[in-house]
Formats: structure tokens, sequence, C-alpha cells
């Protein structure tokens, strides 16, 4: 790096600087109206014919956006203004470059641009990095009043605002991205099996054997099953997230509910449900909603703690609430993902790869919280989970 102004340009915390840069994936990336109209702000603002916003990288100056720079992109990190500026948290204020004994034999002062007055405010991250400069550039000295320099600090901040946004919308197009890779993924796996059940059918169609058809329906049944919960939950979900939903809340028996919905585990054997606690308990809500709740969370019991024999559902009484958990003996959750497991589309990346979209604990709680209740999740890696929810007892 050839450095014109013979003193070190390198903070301290340079490396992690540059990380912090990085997690914004703004260098070398495409021209942008929203930076562009920052520039543009600043020199009617300031009535400066050059403004640029420029992010500084190990050794090059990226201008991200500029007004009367001709189209620069690049500044060698020893050469750019942005370089000083950024050794400060404060705006770097050079009203005479002639006086300046930094600046007074930088070739940009000397040379073609003739640069007379430059003033730099950092872009802060939140948490306290500066990854660029927000710079008005003239070439005349002039004075810049503590009103200018708090008024283009202030820009600065929108520019960072402008950059935190940015990354939010890469974050979100790389979920949607991601999502739509998962949930072709798994509709793609009962398509092919229907596909294949149909095909067979329809060659044995007259004479098949008989044996042969029966299993070919059943695969075809559930193939035709999984595409519909599939299907449901994209819409459940959608709906839910736009509250475009209205609940049917009425009395009804609790414990009732429980005895009844969710049976179906004790089928193949493999599981035995075990009922606990206060069944007589009376609630308010919507009571296909709630057993969708508890249907979910029993389902997830048996998908992913496949090895706990006993799920348990306990009901316990609260002050002013109902509380069920629904409890396995399986894996447990590793405590880091703990914090997401309700949100829309997470998925643990854990163990087997288990079918599924995401969304089932995530319209469990949009639900739970529309009736005004909470949901929780307690867990231990090895030791199970509790997943549990409330419903207030008057609602
Ligand atoms: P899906 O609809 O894809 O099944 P969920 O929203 O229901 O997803 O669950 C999200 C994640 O939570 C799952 O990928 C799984 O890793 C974890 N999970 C849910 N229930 C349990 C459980 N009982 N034991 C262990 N992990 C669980």
């Amino acid at each position: 790096m050839d450095n014109v102004y013979g003193i070190n340009l390198i903070p301290d915390n340079d490396a992690e600087r540059i990380a912090a840069l990085e997690r914004y994936q703004i260098f070398n990336s495409h021209k942008e109206k929203a930076f562009d109209s920052i520039c543009e702000l600043a020199c009617e603002l300031f009535s400066c014919p050059i403004s640029h916003i420029s992010f500084l990288n190990a050794d090059t100056e990226f201008v991200k956006a500029e007004v009367g720079l001709n189209g620069l992109q690049f500044v060698n990190r020893g050469v750019g203004f942005c370089s000083v500026a950024i050794l400060q948290p404060d705006l770097l204020l050079v009203e005479d470059t002639y006086k300046h004994e930094l600046f007074v034999n930088h070739p940009y002062v000397t040379d073609k641009l003739r640069i007379r007055f430059y003033a730099g405010a950092p872009i802060i991250t939140p948490d306290g990095y500066i990854i660029g400069t927000l710079c008005l550039i003239d070439t005349e000295p002039r004075l810049f009043t503590e009103k200018e320099q708090k008024l283009l600090k202030k820009l600065a901040n929108v520019a960072m605002e402008q950059t935190e946004l940015r990354r939010n919308n890469i974050a979100l197009l790389q979920q949607r991205d991601e999502f739509i890779a998962i949930a072709s993924h798994e509709m793609r796996t009962p398509v092919t099996a229907l596909k294949a059940a149909i095909q067979v059918l329809h060659a044995h169609q007259d004479e098949g054997p008989i044996e042969l058809n029966k299993i070919m329906i059943e695969q075809a049944n559930r193939s035709v099953n999984k595409l519909t919960y599939l299907v449901t939950d994209l819409f459940d979900a959608s709906r839910l997230a736009a509250r475009n939903y209205t609940l049917k809340k009425l009395p009804f028996d609790l414990g009732n509910l429980i005895t009844t919905c969710c049976d179906f585990i004790t089928v193949s054997g493999k599981h035995e449900l075990d009922i606990e606690g206060d069944l007589s308990v009376q609630v308010v809500g919507d009571e296909k909603k709630i057993e969708q709740v508890l249907v979910n969370l029993v389902e997830n019991a048996v998908k992913y703690a496949p090895y706990s024999k006993v799920i348990s559902i306990q009901v316990q009484q609260l002050p002013d609430a109902v509380r069920v958990n629904v409890t396995d003996s399986g894996p447990g959750i590793e405590p880091d993902q703990l914090p997401h497991i309700f949100k829309r589309y997470f998925r643990s990346e854990n163990g087997a790869p288990q079918s599924g979209l995401g969304l089932g604990l995530y319209i469990c709680a949009e639900i739970v919280k529309q009736h005004g209740g909470e949901i929780g999740v307690k867990s231990e890696l090895g030791n199970g989970s509790t997943f549990w929810f409330t419903l207030p007892l008057s609602v």
C-alpha cells in the first residue's frame, strides 16, 4: 500500500473492523438509488459540488455512491481521504487543505482534483466499527459551522441505517430462496411417489394383482396426505402472518379434546400416550385451532423423538390460565437453538434430517398468541423436551 500521508493508517482493530464491514456485503456492490440520494441531498443541503459515500476494506476505498466524482469507484487506501477519516469516531474536518499538514502536499490537492475543503463523517456500525464515510468535498476552502457538522454526522447515520436495511433485505431474500428450495424439495418426494403409484395402477388397471393395487393406492393416499399437510401449513402460515384469520372462540371442554385428539399416535404401537392432570377444565377458544396446536406438538414428539416410548400430556391449572405440557424423552434441543425454535422457517440441522417446512411451531405460536396465551419450550440435550402453552381461563 503506497501511503502518501506518512502516518499509520491502520487502526488497532482493523481486522475486526473489516469483519464488521464484510457482514454487510456492500463492498463492490452495484450502485443503489438510496445511497445516491443521500449524496445528492448532502450536495443540496450544504451547497457543495462533491459528495460521496465510501467503504474501506484492508487496502481499498470503495466509492458506493458519489456526486461530482465522474463515476470514480476505487481509491487506494494509502491515498484516499477516507482512510484518515476512519481513524477517529468524530468528523474529520479540513476547512482548507493548504493549511493542513497532512493534506497540503496530497496529490488530490496539488494535482487534478484540487481539493481545498473536505469533511468526512464516519459511518459507524451499531457495535461501534467505523466501516466507511460520508464525505463532502469542495474546490474552495470553506468554513463549516457546528450545526453543519452535526447535520453531516446525522446524514452519515442515515447512510448506516440504509446499510442495515440493505443487509436485512439481503437476509430476507436469502431466507426466501432457501425456503423455496426446501418447500420444492419437500413436495417433490410425495409427488414422485404419487406419480409412481398412479403409473403402476394405470399399467395394471384391467388385470392387475389386487394386492399390488392395494399397496399402490395406500402409497398414493399417503403422498396426497403429505402434500395436503404441506400445502395447509403454507396456507395457514401466510394467513396467520397477515393476521387474516378469525378465530371462532366458544367455551369448550379442554380435557375432552386432549383425550380424543391425539390417540392416533398409539396406533403404530411405538408410542404410548400418558395424560395427566385436571381434565375437567373449560376454556374459551377456537377448539379446532387448539386441536391443531396439540396435534402438532404431539406429532413433533413422534417425529423428532421417535424412540420416546411415552409421550405425556399434562394439564395444569394456574391462577388465571390453564397450562398444557407435552413432554417426550427424546434427544432434546441444543440450547443455542431454543430461542429460534418458534420462528418461521426454523428447522434444526441436527441429527437425521427430518421432513418439514419449519412452519409447525410458528403456526402453533401464532394460534396461542392470538388466544392471549403463551407458548414455550424447556429442553436439555439428551433429556427430552417439554413444549407448553397456556390459555387464559376467561378470554
Ligand atoms: P416442521 O413443521 O418442519 O416439523 P417445526 O416448526 O414443527 O418444524 O419444528 C421446528 C424444529 O424444532 C424442528 O426442525 C426440530 O428440529 C425442532 N423440534 C420440534 N419439536 C421437537 C421435539 N419434540 N424434540 C426435538 N426437536 C424438536
